[in-house]
């Protein structure tokens, strides 16, 4: 896979593409990375990238002409990259864009500063993404983010091939539920004392531990995925209590006793 970056700031990238897990798949060829400067599309003694808002408003925004020559320009050799910018008004980026992504030849992120873009510059996304309800200065941490998620699903990325099977939102065999709490060594610490399936060395319990561990914890903290989790009409049922537990009127009542899950 070869991903690409079109931004005003390329040296925030080198670090983390070159760091522990993306570093390793990239020097062993899982995937090429590179960075373009925006203003080596420029054509003034300035360099300029952007300019006043029509209408009014503050701050600045990104001109489209340097973006649509670069884009034409990248573009322009080897496959057709899918071009996707990053904008907080954009599909909300999670685990199945990021696994579909990962079937992509070549990525193109464009990444926005200032107030944001030209309109016009859309007509080269294939995907507006944005990856949260909140509004970063730039696009890169953003292009960073998903890289990170995209490179670790490619075979291969990580050194266990399982380790993305069972994680939390992929959609098998965990069933689209937040993962369930691990433990590692001391068996107790400071009297917090692992959970005694676990020690017990019988695989049945342990998994049947696991499950009924991931159902509470997603009903603790995610609610909103339980509706399209993979669920037994028993485990529903009681997903349902829990969540009637955790998030129902009673449990909402001030001095009321908070159920905790590890
Ligand atoms: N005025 C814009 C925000 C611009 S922030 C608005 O209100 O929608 C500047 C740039 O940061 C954007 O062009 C985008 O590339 C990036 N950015 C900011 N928040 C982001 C988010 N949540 N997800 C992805 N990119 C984001």
């Amino acid at each position: 896979m070869l991903i690409e970056t079109l931004s005003v700031f390329p040296e925030m990238f080198e670090p983390a593409m070159s760091t522990s897990i993306l570093g390793r798949a990239r020097r062993s060829g899982l995937f090429d990375f590179a960075a373009y400067d925006l203003r080596d599309w420029t054509h003034d003694r300035h360099r300029t990238v952007d300019d006043e808002p029509y209408g009014g408003g503050q701050g600045m925004l990104m001109k489209v002409e340097p973006l649509a020559e670069a884009i034409d320009d990248i573009a322009s050799v080897g496959p057709r990259p899918h071009v996707v910018f990053f904008t907080p008004c954009g599909d909300v980026f999670d685990q199945t864009v990021a696994e579909r992504l990962s079937h992509e030849e070549r990525l193109l992120f464009v990444c926005g500063r200032y107030e944001g873009m030209d309109e016009r510059a859309y007509a080269y996304a294939d995907d507006r993404l944005s990856i949260g309800d909140y509004v970063l200065t730039g696009g890169e941490l953003a292009a960073m983010v998903v890289t990170d998620a995209v490179v670790r699903l490619l075979p291969g990325a990580l050194g266990d091939e399982m380790s993305n099977v069972d994680e939390s939102f992929s959609t098998a065999p965990s069933g689209g539920l937040l993962e369930y709490a691990q433990y590692t060594r001391p068996a107790e610490f400071r009297g917090a004392r692992v959970p005694d399936i676990l020690l017990s060395g019988d695989h049945a319990k342990v998994d049947a531990w696991r499950r009924e561990n991931a159902i509470e914890r997603t009903c603790r903290w995610r609610p909103d995925l339980i509706g399209r989790a993979d669920l037994s009409a028993p485990e529903r049922a009681r997903a349902e209590e829990l969540i009637e537990r955790f998030h129902g009127a009673a449990s909402a009542n001030d001095g009321e006793e908070e159920e905790t899950v590890s």
